[in-house]
């Protein structure tokens, strides 16, 4: 879901942009102003979608990073999930399972 609010920026991002530039090249019309300010609009916009998406991204992945710490059940110490030895106490969770 995080990812395509970046893509949904990207492309409002583009696009945005390609109207800005198509804006710029009518310069001389009234209606080049119009445009380049729409498209120079949604070009913001899509940044700012694009920052939102990003900061999503780093806040689930610090949620992940806590949910996968747990404490030791000897040393009682916050330890990773997935290590087999503890780093503290050096105590084997493996032999433990088995
Ligand atoms: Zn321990």
């Amino acid at each position: 879901m995080r990812r395509n609010v970046v893509y949904i920026g990207i492309i409002s991002f583009v696009i945005g942009f390609l109207i800005f530039l198509y804006g710029v090249s009518l310069t001389g019309r009234n209606i080049a102003v119009q445009i380049s300010f729409w498209g120079g609009l949604l070009l913001f916009f899509g940044f700012i979608i694009i920052v939102y998406g990003w900061r999503l991204k780093s806040t689930e992945q610090k949620q992940k990073e806590i949910s996968s710490i747990r404490n030791c059940p000897n040393c009682g110490k916050s330890i990773r999930i997935d290590v087999k030895i503890c780093p503290y106490c050096k105590k084997d969770f493996e032999k433990k399972l088995n």
